[in-house]
């Protein structure tokens, strides 16, 4: 098992994760080369290439098309001001989309691709991490050592 602290350096994704932050409505453009995502057609679970056979992107209204659930008439790429629904807007219908939000962390991609368990200390509560008694117990010898070389002190400042 792995466990990581909540260091947003652990939350960063792949470059092909699949996150709709910076794709288009529509076709090319710049936005970014996504892995396939899947989407369940009934109960059958259907693997989606989100890129046309030239891999360019397809944009967030070929996919959701494909899903079906594109709705009819204007829909926008992305609300003004805030969303208000999961469904309000083209980039928040795909981000609630199973696939995209079983997305993960390329930390816990890598950790969990070799075969083990990753695990987050919870936020703001570093006392729960096993790493910190380590720590705790070096202050107090630190402390309590009558002449600690300069690089012990060094650990402790
Ligand atoms: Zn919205």
């Amino acid at each position: 098992m792995f466990c990581f602290d909540q260091s947003s350096n652990h939350a960063a994704m792949a470059r092909d994760a699949l996150i709709v932050t910076n794709m288009n409505l529509n076709p090319a453009g710049s936005q970014p080369v996504l892995r396939d995502g899947w989407f369940l057609d009934g109960e059958t679970r259907k693997v989606q290439k989100v890129q046309d056979n030239n891999g360019v992107p397809k944009g967030i209204m070929a996919i959701l098309k494909e899903r079906n659930i594109w709705p009819e008439g204007r829909f926008v790429l992305q609300c003004k001001d805030r969303c208000i629904s999961t469904s309000c807007c083209a980039k928040t219908l795909l981000a609630n989309q199973p696939d995209f939000l079983a997305q993960t962390s390329v930390i816990e991609e890598t950790v969990k691709r070799g075969g083990h368990t990753v695990s987050f200390y919870p936020k703001f509560h570093c006392e729960t991490n096993f790493i910190e008694r380590y720590w705790g117990v070096l202050h107090v010898r630190g402390a309590t050592t009558p002449s600690p070389t300069s690089a012990f002190r060094s650990l402790l400042s």
